[in-house]
């Protein structure tokens, strides 16, 4: 059984939980209230204010952003951004440094942020709502370009409503509908629920295990490693015409069984380190078969991202013995604005950091590092949240809405995993409408990623979508 109620959304993120600002320095400035978020936008400041603050204008600021083009070990105190999610006990332990005037005896050296805390907190509003600025992933310490007043230019091109698609509940020209034959010549099975199959044109394939002997490494310049992995297609149902939110949740949870089947057991093999579970959902997205697919790639290595991830997890677990998750689900579960619903298992949110104009990050309310970890209830929750969130995208333009999704989970490299935090993210590529879709050129391939819009306005919008089919089926 299921609670399925959206939380209560206080959307004046400063109302209930009064956040406590710093300058660029990282002092806090003075606050009244228990203050329970911090607004670190610059992440120059420590938000640890018990930590050492090195002095605004003598010092380099430490840019975590640097990290991103360094080893992803970066787990050194003196590394470790100060990202926007150290905050619970920063915050308490602001309030009392303000309090015996220690911020106050620093200096604050920054004229751009007031000295009143209600005129701090206006202006840290007004910025986030209506200014430039950036804001920082603390998963992986890059950095996106917010630019809310761009968000305000007339629109100019054409929105065209696309036609309605109809598809076969079975196609025989499908390579992946019960019964065809798919290309490498196998005959699909007549399977009624999912169908898992080793890909016919695997990104990887399974090595020997002297592969390490084929290195290149010329100078630290020219370096190349061997990969070995397996990869693997997911038939989410036998109907070629559904995708997830047409499914019935019995259905989803098929689904997230084989997830997790397929995680635990090619994760337990010897020579896999590492298993992305993922969906490119669309044409739009690349996606060539509209049957309701996903894959996973399993692989010897941990890859960049998830490596990106777990050193940033792992660099706030040592420090705060809890998961980064968990800290930042906190922060927005008070605040509010960015989330887009809820259950007892999950929480569906437009991070914070979001690059792509309708990201969403699912996090687990339990800081499991897999869905290995998950019993019934919480494979139930994780279908609910699925099901909910991907027909909310569906009205969203009143298409089958593309995306790229995919789950993170631990890696499987035989080293525990306490810093890991089960989660999925969903990244749609579409902008302002059906046809309309933000495209990541110009300043975003040379410079860091950029949005217009802002993440709360994307959460406002998404929630305000009904999360059940309109009667008589597809949106
Ligand atoms: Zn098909
Ligand atoms: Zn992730």
């Amino acid at each position: 059984m299921l609670t399925t109620t959206t939380p209560p959304v206080d959307l004046s993120w400063t109302a209930a939980a009064p956040p406590v600002y710093r300058s660029r320095g990282g002092e806090p400035l003075p606050d009244g209230a228990g203050a329970s978020e911090v607004a670190s936008e610059d992440g120059r400041g420590d938000s640890d204010v018990s930590q050492p603050v090195a002095s605004v204008g003598s010092a380099k600021p430490i840019d975590p952003s640097d990290e991103t083009a360094q080893s992803v070990d970066a787990t050194s105190e003196r590394n470790e951004p100060a990202s926007s999610v150290d905050l619970s006990r920063s915050a308490i332990s602001s309030a009392s440094a303000s309090a015996d005037g220690d911020a106050a005896a620093r200096g604050r050296t920054d004229d751009a942020v007031p000295a009143t805390a209600p005129a701090a907190r206006g202006a840290a509003d007004e910025m986030l709502r209506e200014q430039p600025h950036r804001r920082l992933n603390p998963l992986t310490g890059e950095w996106v370009l917010v630019s809310p007043h761009r968000a305000k230019r007339p629109w100019q091109g054409r929105v065209e409503p696309l036609a309605p698609v109809h598809r076969p509940a079975h196609d025989p020209t499908c390579y992946l509908c019960p019964g065809n034959e798919r290309a490498g010549g196998e005959r699909n099975p007549e399977y009624t629920g999912t169908f898992v199959f080793d890909n016919d044109f695997a990104a990887l394939r399974p090595g020997s295990p002297d592969g390490a002997a084929a290195d290149v490494d010329v100078d630290g310049l020219l370096v190349a490693r061997a990969e070995t992995g397996i990869c693997r297609v997911i038939c989410f149902s036998p109907r070629h015409d559904l995708s997830l939110p047409d499914m019935e949740p019995a259905a989803i949870r098929g689904v997230v069984d084989v997830w997790a089947e397929e995680y635990a057991r090619l994760g337990s093999r010897p020579d896999i380190g590492h298993v992305q579970v993922f969906e490119n959902k669309g044409e739009a997205m690349g996606c060539s078969n509209p049957h309701p697919h996903g894959q996973i790639w399993a692989q010897a290595s941990v890859p960049l991202i998830a490596a990106r991830e777990t050193a940033r997890m792992e660099a706030h677990h040592a420090r705060h013995r809890r998961t980064l998750l968990s800290d930042y689900l906190r922060l927005e579960l008070a605040a509010g604005e960015r989330i887009v619903l809820a259950n007892d298992g999950f929480v569906a949110l437009v991070p914070f950091w979001a690059v792509w104009p309708f990201e969403t990050l699912v996090v687990s309310r339990r800081p499991v590092p897999s869905l290995a970890e998950l019993g019934d209830a919480g494979r139930d929750a994780l279908a609910d949240v699925v099901k909910r969130l991907t027909v909310r995208y569906d009205h969203l333009f009143g298409i089958s809405f593309p995306y790229s999704a995919g789950l993170h989970q631990a890696p499987t490299d035989g080293r525990p995993h306490p810093e890991w935090h089960l989660h999925m993210h969903f990244l749609p590529p579409l902008l302002r409408s059906a046809t309309v879709r933000k495209f990541m050129v110009g300043y975003e391939m040379l410079g860091e990623p950029q949005r217009d819009a802002t993440p709360e306005s994307a959460a406002e919008r998404l929630r305000a979508l009904p999360d059940v089919r309109a009667a008589g089926g597809a949106a």
